[in-house]
């Protein structure tokens, strides 16, 4: 067994964190109260050179194969300094895998993908529905063919990204076959019928989130991301591989604050002893620490599953309640040990902890996680719906399904 990161790894992270560091962790406090997907964030991206990591040359991308692994400690690193920013990247990296897996239509790709590693373009996703919440195999979000097109009504709930180029939807086009009878397609905003309507948020305020409307929206056949009937599994895996970099966003949010709290700690005095003295405050501390390292491990213990192509979907969950949970819980107690500077916006302790607040739910709540989780200990029996397609193994998945 070996816990440690290669030397290359090690390397990348010391360079992304003086990039970081330099780049994005200055404006944090003066950026987090807009509420609007800022696309300032992609040239600050592509200035620290992250844009179209893992995509090819010849679409505008760096084309390196970049492992779970290491967009792990990317996450980690640029959670460290500003949620927002992570989880625009985070967004931006998962949509360009699924167009490069997905997307055969060369016209389609070279009209997005450039644009996207250029950080001209954005595309958000849109599963969660305002009727069905978690429950994302009973999309009601309806496509009908027509011709060449798919004409699509409904509405998405709480979109990442919301005002942006384009979206990839989850949509039933058919009726019958519960979570088989969804299809993903990629739709254009600027498609007549696309609506926005933008929430004021509690924090992640710069990813803009907000609900989708679709109106009789033509969408050209082409413009179907994998097969007919796909989608439903794609979106799952796509949660087993984003959930554990979730938690190491958290994660990393985290250990920046309790760092800053080490050394606050070390030079408050009270009571003619600094707060480092007090066993209240130290083993706290510890065992908050203690938490973060485990959630950590777990975490990438989950990505290091997904390098391995193996099954991940246990770790990924746990990993994502585990150390979000974690996250929150020593945010907040390393901002008690601030005492009323806390409180105030000298310490960014509390927005990171408003941002973090917002994993609860994001990317599947703690409890859908805990339910994935529970599944994969102790079986199907411990879910609390009837799996509507019991022949659909998600375990034989190692990738995206085209077909
Ligand atoms: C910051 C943020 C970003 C997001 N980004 C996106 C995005 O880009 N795209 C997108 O599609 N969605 C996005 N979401 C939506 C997110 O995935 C949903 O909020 C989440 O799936 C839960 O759905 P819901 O809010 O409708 O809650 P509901 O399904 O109404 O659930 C309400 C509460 O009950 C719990 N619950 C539900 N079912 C059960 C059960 N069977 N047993 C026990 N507890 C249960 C839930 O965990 C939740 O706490 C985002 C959310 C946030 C907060």
């Amino acid at each position: 067994m070996n816990f440690d990161f290669t030397e290359e790894q090690e390397l990348f992270r010391k360079r992304l964190r003086e990039g970081i560091e330099r780049v994005i962790k200055p404006g944090y406090m003066e950026r987090w109260p807009h509420d609007e997907f800022n696309y300032a964030v992609l040239k600050d991206l592509k200035e620290l050179d992250l844009l179209g990591f893992a995509v090819p040359e010849e679409y505008g991308g760096q084309g390196y194969s970049l492992s779970a692994v290491e967009t792990g400690i990317i996450l980690e690193e640029m959670g460290r300094c500003d949620q927002s920013y992570t989880t625009i990247w985070g967004g931006l990296n998962n949509c360009c895998e699924m167009l490069m897996a997905l997307c055969d239509d060369k016209e389609l790709l070279d009209e997005w993908i450039p644009a996207l590693c250029a950080g001209e373009k954005f595309v958000g996703y849109g599963f969660v529905e305002p009727g069905t919440g978690t429950d994302l195999s009973n999309i009601q979000t309806r496509g009908i063919k027509d011709g060449d097109c798919w004409i699509i009504n409904g509405a998405k709930a709480s979109v990442s990204f919301c005002n942006v180029d384009a979206h990839i939807v989850a949509v039933r086009t058919n009726e019958q076959k519960g979570s088989r009878g969804v299809t993903l397609f990629l739709i254009p905003d600027d498609l007549e019928g696309v609506e926005h309507f933008i929430y004021t948020d509690f924090g992640l305020k710069q990813i803009g989130r907000g609900d989708l409307a679709f109106k009789n929206v033509r969408v050209p056949e082409r413009y179907m991301l994998g097969a007919e009937g796909q989608g439903f599994k794609n979106i799952m895996h796509i949660f087993d591989h984003g959930r554990p970099g979730i938690a190491l966003q958290c994660i990393g949010a985290a250990e920046s604050v309790m760092e800053e709290c080490y050394e606050y700690c070390k030079q408050r005095e009270v009571f003619g002893q600094p707060l480092s003295k007090y066993e209240a405050i130290s083993f706290g501390l510890a065992e908050h620490q203690t938490k973060l390292d485990a959630a950590k491990l777990l975490a990438y213990k989950a990505m290091w599953l997904r390098d391995q192509n193996r099954w991940n979907a246990k770790e990924a969950g746990q990993a994502k309640f585990f150390g979000c949970e974690a996250a929150f819980d020593a945010i907040w107690f390393a901002t008690r040990c601030f005492g009323h500077l806390g409180y105030t916006t000298d310490y960014p302790a509390l927005n990171k902890l408003a941002d973090t607040i917002g994993f609860a739910w994001g990317d599947g709540s703690w409890e859908a996680c805990k339910m994935v989780a529970i599944r994969e200990i102790a079986g199907p029996e411990f879910l609390p719906y009837e799996r509507r397609n019991k022949d659909v193994s998600y375990k034989v998945m190692s990738g995206f399904q085209k077909v």
